[in-house]
């Protein structure tokens, strides 16, 4: 675990603190739903694990609603869109006598991260944030920080060829630079088009770093532009671009809301007690 948690260190039985917010007469907490906030493939594999951990309990994942056909697992019921804000979540909690919240959030949905630790707070529940770790530089690695978009794109010089692997909604700024000619892939077309000049790739990341390796040799790329996201899945292309020497511009991941933060499922289902 990391992060601050004073009131409930790893490995308590995190629900039995807060089982009766707003003074509502206790229930067995462990009869409570449990609330886990999706869109990863961690917050899948924690509902498959807290499935088999309470076989009979209501669990609910709830997606933002914004890929198409999204793997779900087969383990839980299943809400879709937005809360409508802090408010609006904390409403749902408390309606659904929720007695936990599980952030498992991408690292990069810092809105909803948000929204979950004030929720969390106004209905009187514990939260956690399951977070994978991040990837750090190792040797032969030649990554530039950033914080933000713009920064990464102002990090890139005049004629670079970069390959932006961000998807079609974190192109914008790049969208202004004239003098580059970029690589964009992502799975569903962008609205509107791409600049004329680019190079648009029409597919998901490849897990596998010599083809990303080659993907990147083909197009004559100079920079590979991504963020922070962590794990295994998307990591082909940083070891790709360590194989031929190529500068990584790494967009940093915005800060959690303070609170217990898991790596992994394990160590969630482990608080959990
Ligand atoms: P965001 O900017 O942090 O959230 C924007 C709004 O979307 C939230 O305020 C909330 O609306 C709604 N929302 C987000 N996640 C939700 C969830 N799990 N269930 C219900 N409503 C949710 O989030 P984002 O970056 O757009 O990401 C949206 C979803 O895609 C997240 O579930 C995330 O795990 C997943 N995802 C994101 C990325 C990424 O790069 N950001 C990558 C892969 C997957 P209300 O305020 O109306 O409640």
């Amino acid at each position: 675990m990391r992060g601050s948690d004073a009131a409930a260190p790893p490995g308590s039985d995190v629900e039995a603190v807060d089982d009766a917010p707003h003074g509502r007469p206790a229930a067995d907490a462990t009869a409570r739903p449990v609330l886990v906030l999706g869109g990863t493939a961690e917050a899948n594999a924690l509902v498959k694990a807290l499935r088999q951990r309470w076989p009979e309990r209501r669990l609910i994942l709830s997606l933002a609603g914004r890929t198409r056909s999204p793997e779900l697992p087969e383990d839980a019921e299943i809400r879709i869109g937005g809360f409508g804000g802090a408010e609006g979540l904390a409403a749902f909690l408390l309606a659904e006598s929720v007695s936990l919240v599980v952030d498992a959030t991408h690292p990069f949905a810092a809105g909803m991260a948000r929204n979950a630790a004030r929720a969390a707070d106004l209905a009187g529940l514990r939260r956690l944030k399951l977070l994978r770790p991040e990837w750090c530089p190792v040797a032969g690695d030649c990554w530039t920080p950033v914080t933000c978009l713009a920064e990464a794109c102002r990090a890139l010089p005049a004629g670079a060829r970069p390959f932006l692997a961000l998807g079609r909604q974190h192109l914008s700024p790049f969208t202004r630079r004239s003098d580059i000619r970029p690589l964009a892939r992502m799975i569903e077309p962008p609205e509107p088009a791409l600049p004329a000049g680019w190079t648009l790739i029409l597919s998901r990341p490849s897990s596998d770093r010599c083809a990303e390796a080659d993907l990147m040799r083909a197009h004559g790329i100079t920079h590979l532009v991504t963020r922070n996201a962590g794990g295994a899945a998307s990591y082909a292309k940083v070891a790709a671009a360590r194989d031929l020497g190529l500068p990584v511009i790494m967009i940093a991941r915005p800060p959690s809301p303070a609170g217990a933060v898991f790596e992994t499922v394990e160590d969630v289902v482990g608080a959990i007690g």
